[in-house]
């Protein structure tokens, strides 16, 4: 028999879940998962105890990365436990287990794949000890809530430094190189270095060693601070055990070369590689068959707010959050990739969720947008105005520049002109302008174009 406070917390936790749900506040999750943890403060280091869990952290590509590992897993019939609605903090990871868990506290499932907020990875191994630590990048995200990058990065460090975990690691992000330090067993996943090509941008997050504070010096730039990198000190980039070699654009994706195999991966976007290397890589370490690999990563495909398009007024009405500067660029470059005239809305909130720093909006190389193909570019978002002066230092035309704070407003006005328009939403605003375009979608009868490839070489 469970303690009867570990059979209490999933009652409360599936009782609460569903009445929630009942009252249509979508944050059953949360509050069943932070309750179910209040009567039960172990229940998470019970449930987790026998199971073997895939942990992944890092700034971006998280979701996609569990995503594709999952799909992985569904193609070699592994069932597992995932936290699949995204909610990486200790109180949605506690309902994915207890979602799993029978009444009796015992798991169904041997595996698990948990999507973990960067902050949450300290609470997280005090109470889960992972069989795999995938570690893809940093960049700067929501700096208020978590303070400096360096600072976040060291107590990271210290957590896992107590944990038996293998440590699946970015080998080009210099920041994911500190933890080449610790004693844990490592691996390295990276992209060859002419396997794929960059556009240069401004933006570099880590340009200094770690380890002795001079600059470092790089051979080959993917994005970011990505690529090949060396000090004089020894701090130097390692061989990947996962190389990718050589990719290909493909009808939905890319056709990627792994360690000599080929394999398709069917999702749009640059940084999609990472996520399928971090994929790949935990999926090998962990022997599911090469033929489950290959599967898992051609069926998976988003519908998630990935450069989704919709048809109003038999104009293409493109959407993509952007939510940090390194992915913001790849999205400037992607727009600026289709030759079309288009006009561009950004959303900017300051809510908690978004991080309440927008000043991140300054390294983000906007300056891109200053070319003849873009012939307006609306404000938009609790934050338009400083949009707006954004967009004056970044000598976009006077007359090019509206500012329309209110969500609903800027899309009727992007909408009037029946032209290409690409949305271009952070956190917050994102949930309110797909609802808003689907709403206009429909009264127009038009279909939805989801996925619409807008890759590069
Ligand atoms: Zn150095």
């Amino acid at each position: 028999m469970p303690a009867i406070n570990t059979y209490m917390a999933i009652l409360t936790n599936r009782g609460v879940k569903k009445f929630i749900q009942l009252m249509h506040q979508g944050q059953g999750n949360t509050i069943s998962g932070e309750l179910a943890r209040m009567i039960d403060p172990r229940i998470l280091k019970k449930l987790s105890k026998t199971m073997n869990v895939i942990a992944v952290t890092g700034t971006n590509g998280k979701t996609t990365t569990c995503n594709l590992i999952s799909n992985i897993f569904k193609s070699g019939h592994i069932p597992s436990v995932h936290n699949s609605l995204g909610n990486n903090l200790m109180s949605g990871i506690t309902t994915a287990f207890i979602d799993d868990a029978g009444l009796n506290g015992k798991m169904k499932d041997k595996w698990a794949i948990v999507e973990v907020d960067e902050a949450t990875m300290i609470p997280f191994l005090k109470e889960i000890t992972p069989k795999i630590i995938v570690i893809n990048n940093f960049f700067r995200d929501q700096l208020d809530r978590y303070g400096e990058i360096d600072l976040l990065i060291e107590k990271i460090y210290k957590a896992i430094e107590n944990v038996d975990a293998k440590l699946v690691l970015n080998a080009d992000d210099p920041f994911v190189n500190r933890f080449s330090d610790l004693k844990n067993e490592k691996i390295y996943f990276g992209i060859g270095p002419d396997a794929i090509h960059f556009e240069k941008n401004s933006m570099a997050d880590s340009k200094y060693c770690p380890h002795c504070g001079r600059p470092l010096q790089y051979s080959h730039t993917f994005y970011g601070q990505l690529g090949y990198y060396s000090c004089e000190c020894g701090f130097k980039r390692h061989d990947p055990k996962f190389e990718l070699e050589n990719v290909r654009k493909a009808d939905h994706g890319y056709e990627m070369t792994i360690n000599q195999s080929d394999y398709t991966l069917s999702l749009s976007g640059v940084h999609n590689i990472y996520n399928a290397l971090a994929a790949f890589s935990v999926a090998q370490e962990i022997r599911i068959p090469v033929e489950a690999i290959r599967e898992g990563l051609e069926t998976y495909s988003v519908k998630n707010g990935r450069m989704t398009t919709y048809m109003i007024n038999h104009a293409r009405q493109v959407l993509n959050l952007v939510k940090n500067p390194a992915g913001y660029n790849i999205t400037i470059s992607e727009v600026n990739d289709d030759p079309q005239k288009k006009q561009i809305v950004l959303f900017l909130n300051d809510f908690e969720a978004d991080g309440e720093d927008i000043s991140w909006i300054w390294d983000v190389d906007f300056e891109k947008f200053r070319n003849e193909n873009v012939w307006q570019i609306i404000c938009s978002g609790t934050r338009a105005y400083d949009l707006a002066i954004r967009m004056k230092y970044a000598e976009i035309e006077e007359g090019k520049v509206r500012i329309i704070p209110d969500l609903k407003k800027a899309i009727d006005q992007a909408l009037d002109s029946k032209s290409l328009t690409y949305y271009l939403p952070n956190y917050t605003p994102l949930e309110h302008v797909r609802s808003y375009l689907e709403q206009k979608m429909q009264s127009d009868h038009s279909f939805p174009v989801t996925e619409k490839r807008m890759v590069r070489n």
